[in-house]
């Protein structure tokens, strides 16, 4: 049987994941749950799925919880440290971070330390601190099994070949709303247009991120820890069918790729089931419905993140670090109407060009660099208006 714990369970990601784990029949234990501050979604969750424990983020509405939950057999906690505690915890064996943002660094470094396997879908942590989340892993004999659909991809790619087999990886990109818009009327794009993607449903943050491209941006140094590559070997092809979820390309000339309807329910089942498969409740592509899958290069000038993804993994040190606290910043005052969707790039792109790069920095000077970063994307929208 596999224990599992869910952090950020009420995120779109967390919750198709107690959907997929409720699926998966009982050689999977629900050990626990965490989320950040929707208090009422959590005491749900606890109600519909039973998990041993159940923390709150937020120590402001922890005490609404438990209130809430007064009664229920399941084990209360509030605080970040208690997300971190959870996933660490003697009867977990898997821990699922399905956090959004930085503050999923903390609980995964704590699920490594103590030598869990890692389903990560919060790419922030490793484009902040890959370094310290891949020394966690080799350290203390966790794993890190990747729940980014084009990282699953390629993981599961992989396993066609040896890692020094490997001559370069390819990120697929739908190219979110915006692939085929005049230039000119990015200027003009409104949260809410931005926030409709046509391939794939998913939490504010990340469909911005997919309309901006900075989510590829994250995805390439995300797949240069993830899976021990140059930035070099790291490419980016635009497929407006997300039907591709990612290739391999082999020294031998062989390309593997992962196909699958965009759903995220089929990373996080691999997810928690590998190495095995299992039956899915998502059905399989059929190609002959589909018809035609189309690739091409990405456009730089619609795109000028992806430039940053680039220059964040070749530099590494902290640039990582503030490429991601620049951009959750941006993304945040974009969605406020603060600032326009063409500026969040140039505000990330700003900010990194100022930043004083520490080479192998630590937990704190990783912090340090999250915080400088957020006060300078701060001082550039309050300059901007
Ligand atoms: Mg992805």
């Amino acid at each position: 049987m596999k224990r599992v714990a869910v952090l950020g369970s009420t995120g779109s990601i967390g919750t198709q994941t107690l959907e997929v784990l409720a699926s998966l029949g009982p050689d999977f234990a629900l050990a626990g749950i965490a989320a950040h501050s929707q208090w009422q979604l959590l005491a749900e969750q606890v109600r519909r799925f039973r998990p041993r424990r159940a923390v709150l983020s937020s120590l402001d509405l922890f005490p609404r919880l438990r209130e809430k939950l007064a009664g229920n057999c399941v084990e209360l906690a509030g605080g970040p440290g208690a997300v971190a505690g959870l996933a660490a915890a003697d009867d977990v064996d898997l821990v699922v971070n399905a956090i959004v943002g930085s503050c999923g660094l903390a609980p995964a470094l704590a699920a490594l330390r103590a030598g869990k396997t890692l389903a990560l879908a919060n790419k922030e942590c490793l484009v902040m601190a890959g370094r310290l989340v891949t020394q966690a892993a080799a350290e203390a004999g966790g794993l890190v099994v990747p729940v980014d659909s084009e990282h699953s991809a390629i993981f599961q790619a992989l396993s066609a070949g040896r890692r020094s087999e490997v001559r370069a990886v390819w990120l697929t990109a739908s190219g979110g709303p915006f692939l085929d818009m005049p230039l000119e009327e990015l200027e003009r794009v409104t949260p809410k247009l931005a926030l409709q993607h046509p391939r794939w449903e998913m939490g504010p943050k990340v469909t911005i991120d997919s309309a901006t491209m900075m989510n590829k941006a994250l995805e390439v140094v995300e797949a240069k820890w993830l899976f021990g590559l140059e930035a070099e070997q790291i490419g980016v092809l635009v497929h407006p069918q997300a039907i591709v979820h990612s290739l391999v390309e082999f020294r031998d000339g062989s390309t593997i790729a992962q196909l699958g309807l965009p759903d995220m329910r089929v990373p996080i089942q691999y997810a928690l089931t590998y190495p095995e498969r299992r039956e899915g409740t998502v059905p399989s592509v059929n190609l002959a419905e589909i018809g035609r899958l189309e690739f091409r290069e990405p456009e730089l000038e619609r795109f000028p993140a992806l430039e940053l993804g680039y220059e964040a993994a070749k530099v590494g040190g902290t640039m990582g670090a503030v490429l991601n606290a620049a951009n959750e910043v941006a993304v945040e005052a974009f969605l406020a109407g603060r600032i326009k969707f063409t500026q969040i790039v140039r505000l990330v792109a700003d900010v990194m060009s100022r930043h004083e790069v520490v080479a192998e920095p630590d937990v704190e000077a990783v912090e340090a660099a999250d915080r400088w970063a957020r006060q300078e994307a701060e001082a550039w929208i309050i300059r901007s208006r």
